[in-house]
């Protein structure tokens, strides 16, 4: 909302992070005028036009960056370990409800944009509905609503399967009638219990169609892509950003294909590694193993996760050093991993490889770049929208400085959160 009192507002900080990786500024100030930044600077050189009238918002030493982007989130989500198959169980419009819940809790806790990766019928696109009409706030929302599957594919439970190069434009086109904003599938199988998790599932001319038709209207794609011959399959055909983005063979051994990493870099193509989803996991299992309560199943997916954190965290180390982008995107509330603390994911990109500087850009302007959204968001300057996060400390020197909000502006106006739930 915009206050109409003033004709810009001024704020003050004792450091600036701006997103693009550069230096920070000291002693800095941010003018903006209807939601919009007009100036970037120091303080002496940002001022307002004469005769202006000015609010001032002074954070004394704390330090400023864009808001948060997070580019994959599923706003459906519990995070309290049932699965999409048991999730999708739940109404329509009991999954509409905890969708307006995780939509505040991101903006509560530092999240200006997210980009939804899939949701249950049009779920989402209901949610986008009530946030134009007031009745809840939410981040900015890039919504692809139902991800296109194959017939029994990973997440087809949400009501968008598609058989043939025909039918996967249809399905495109339908998305966008809807309200889509990207295009999203399944590449390969995942954890729904009817698909092929290390297999392959759209062919790459159904792919091609898929992305050939969303490029056609503006739209970008992204897959879910848990093996090799995915991440190949998508990459060849022109996807935008690969989810997940595993080196698994189809007998599901780990091994990293320098191929897949050249691909990647021909294309431009980005990767949201998801990290933080399967550490997640192992931490609420190791929780219940000490208090002694552990199943039989749950032991056996401990000892699954564990082995598999430890063989993505070399394999996406080793794409990061031989120069693949990452966009940072949490994939809460999936699973184990509640919404509210994206942080934890971009910490992870620190720890494959990343300089905290660096992470800080994967999670604001390359995550935008990843969205399509750059040329309006992701970084603070002139004529971007006035997204900012305001934390205690200085995130680049320490990361984890980043869970020390204070502050979350949307559109140049602070956003009220006193009634965090
Ligand atoms: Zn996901």
């Amino acid at each position: 909302m915009i206050d109409n009192n003033y004709d810009f507002t001024l704020i003050k900080a004792g450091l600036l992070v701006d997103g693009n990786g550069g230096n920070n500024l000291h002693k800095a100030s941010v003018l903006i005028q209807n939601g919009v930044i007009k100036f970037v600077g120091n303080q002496e050189s940002v001022v307002a036009p004469e005769g202006a009238s000015v609010k001032v918002l002074d954070y004394g030493d704390k330090t400023i960056l864009p808001g948060l982007i997070d580019c994959h989130v599923h706003l459906n989500g519990i995070g309290d370990g049932r699965v999409g198959n048991d999730l999708v169980t739940l109404p329509d419009e009991v999954l509409t409800l905890q969708s307006a819940k995780n939509a505040r809790k991101h903006l509560y806790s530092g999240v200006t944009t997210v980009r939804d990766c899939g949701a249950k019928n049009n779920t989402t696109f209901m949610l986008r509905k009530a946030v134009e009409m007031g009745i809840t706030i939410s981040p900015r929302l890039i919504l692809t609503g139902r991800p296109i599957s194959i017939v029994g594919g990973h997440l087809g439970y949400f009501g968008e399967e598609a058989t043939g190069e025909v039918e996967c434009v249809k399905s495109v086109r339908k998305l966008i009638k809807q309200g889509a904003d990207f295009i999203k599938i399944t590449a390969t199988g995942g954890s729904t219990i009817t698909s092929l998790p290390f297999r392959p599932s759209f062919t790459k001319k159904e792919i091609q169609a898929i992305t050939f038709e969303a490029h056609k209207m503006g739209k970008h794609v992204a897959a879910h892509c848990s093996s090799s011959e995915g991440i190949i399959n998508s990459l060849d055909s022109g996807v935008d950003t690969i989810i997940h983005g595993y080196h698994v063979e189809s007998d599901e051994t780990f091994n990293y294909r320098p191929e897949i990493t050249e691909k990647f870099i021909k294309n431009g193509a980005f990767l949201n590694p998801t990290l933080f989803q399967g550490r997640k996991t192992v931490e609420v299992l190791e929780l219940k193993q000490n208090q002694g309560y552990l199943t039989r199943i749950e032991s056996e997916m401990l000892e699954t996760a564990k082995y598999r954190n430890e063989k993505i965290s070399e394999i996406v180390s080793k794409m990061v050093s031989d120069g693949v982008q990452l966009a940072c995107g949490s994939d809460a509330s999936w699973t184990y991993y509640k919404t509210g603390d994206f942080q934890s994911e971009i910490f992870a990109h620190v720890s494959v490889g990343l300089s905290p500087m660096q992470a800080i850009v994967s999670a604001t302007k390359d995550s935008a770049r990843s969205c399509w959204i750059d040329d309006k968001l992701g970084t603070l300057s002139e004529n971007k929208i006035a997204d900012i996060l305001v934390v205690d400390g200085d995130p680049t020197e320490d990361i984890n400085n980043l869970r020390n909000v204070v502050d979350v502006i949307s559109n140049g106006e602070v956003v009220d959160r006193e009634n965090f739930i």
